[in-house]
């Protein structure tokens, strides 16, 4: 048995790629391709260092759903005792189909809307992560004219470098993300009077695909000293929410692990007296992103001058990473070959130069091969779209030796749904 490298549960047995102990030639034979499959040992496993990292401490897990928000995904992390950690009124309804606890339930993003707050505040979500000024002054509104008050953190803009793709970046003073550090007591103070709003926390998130555990650190510090301030002007704050954004091994990236990353944390709360508090994180993309693959069919070899292309079934529309951030996801064949092997793009149908999956990858493959992306467990089929009027794949989610089919394949019915023809003239 060779596992990958960063892919806990999955593993070549002799030819074949297994997840678990299913082979995933057969799964792509019994459902189709393209196909996402998850591991649920492995989001289990990368949730147990996070749990390893707060054992002795009161500390939540708020699962960032974007990542993916497939409900048996949300079901099996709320099973588990997960928090959540939503960006839109469409997230608050999928997580409680899934049957989480909306007071375990935390309200981030720049732009939420009068109806989402309101949505929101009746289900009786546990906290407001909020992102504005302007925004607090809405919120009380909202929820005065509800009859509550809405428990408030406000997200704080540390100004620290996250060291990630800009697009991903987002505790830098350019960044539309959270109040600026230097305005957040004031802020606070404002929450304070306002009648609709009872503040309870504190929050930050820097960015996304961290490596380095020294952003976080440093972001740490910043928001210490806000604590001290806001707590002096008489202020308390239940909880410190450090966002997420660890990172996961693409292509021999080495992030820290979640509990090495909280035992230097800790050392540095308890050294400054805050490690009694109530801690939260919102870990998205290192829970579920090393968990999941995408299986895919080789439809064509065209061999070039200066190019060759190994053309999959699977397309920009399925695995938006590469043409959005240039990322990279490791290709490795569902069963290996003997064979001379050539260095090709591997590209997807789509009508767009931009639709590759990987560059220069050395592989012996024939037509009707079938091919696994890894790493795809995170932002892929949550960033999935019907471009090229491509339904999106199917799912399945692996347990042992089982092989739950967690979504189906989107048809061209459920495409065409809700469009209508103009009236015959
Ligand atoms: C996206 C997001 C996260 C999760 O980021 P990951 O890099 O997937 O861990 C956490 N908090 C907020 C506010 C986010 O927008």
């Amino acid at each position: 048995m060779t596992e990958l490298p960063g892919h806990p549960h999955i593993a070549f047995r002799g030819a074949d790629l297994f997840i678990e102990d299913v082979r995933l030639g057969d799964l792509a034979t019994a459902h189709g391709t393209p196909l996402f499959v998850y591991s649920k040992a492995a989001m289990l496993a990368a949730l147990a260092a996070y749990q390893r990292g707060f054992a002795g401490r009161r500390a939540t897990v708020c699962y960032a759903m974007k990542a993916n928000p497939s409900l048996a995904v949300l079901q099996l992390f709320a099973q588990a005792g997960c928090g959540f950690d939503i960006v839109s009124g469409g997230e608050l309804e999928r997580v409680m189909a899934a049957g989480a606890d909306p007071a375990k339930v935390i309200f981030s993003g720049v732009g939420k809307t009068r109806a989402e707050m309101r949505r929101a505040l009746q289900a009786g979500i546990g906290c407001f992560n909020v992102e504005s000024e302007s925004e607090l002054e809405v919120l009380s509104e909202v929820a005065s004219a509800c009859g509550v008050t809405a428990p408030v953190s406000i997200r704080v803009n540390p100004n620290v470098d996250a060291k990630t793709h800009p697009y991903i970046s987002t505790g830098l003073k350019g960044n539309k993300f959270g109040v600026a550090h230097e305005h957040t007591l004031q802020a606070y103070r404002r929450a304070a009077q306002l009648p609709g709003l009872t503040v309870v926390g504190i929050d930050c998130h820097i960015g996304s695909q961290i490596t380095d555990g020294a952003p976080y650190l440093d972001a740490m510090d910043r928001v210490l000293e806000l604590v001290a301030a806001i707590e002096a002007a008489g202020i308390a704050l239940h909880h410190i929410d450090f966002g997420g954004g660890l990172g996961i091994d693409y292509n021999g990236d080495r992030p820290p692990a979640a509990d090495a990353l909280w035992a230097q944390l800790f050392a540095k709360l308890d050294a400054r007296g805050f490690g009694d508090r109530h801690f939260m994180v919102e870990p998205g993309r290192s829970l579920v992103g090393n968990a999941g693959v995408c299986l895919t069919e080789v439809l064509y070899l065209k061999p070039g001058e200066q190019k060759n292309f190994c053309i999959v079934d699977a397309a920009m529309n399925d695995l938006p990473r590469p043409a959005m951030y240039e990322a990279y996801h490791g290709i490795v064949p569902l069963s290996r070959r003997a064979g001379p092997s050539s260095t090709y793009d591997v590209v997807g149908p789509i009508c767009e130069s931009g639709d590759w999956l990987g560059r220069d990858r050395e592989l012996s493959a024939l037509p009707g091969d079938r091919l696994a992306v890894l790493s795809a467990g995170a932002y892929c089929m949550s960033m999935a779209s019907n471009y090229n009027s491509r339904g999106r794949a199917a799912e399945v989610l692996v347990d042992g030796a089982k092989a739950h089919l967690i979504r189906e394949r989107e048809t061209v019915a459920d495409q065409l749904r809700g469009e209508r023809l103009l009236p015959a003239t």
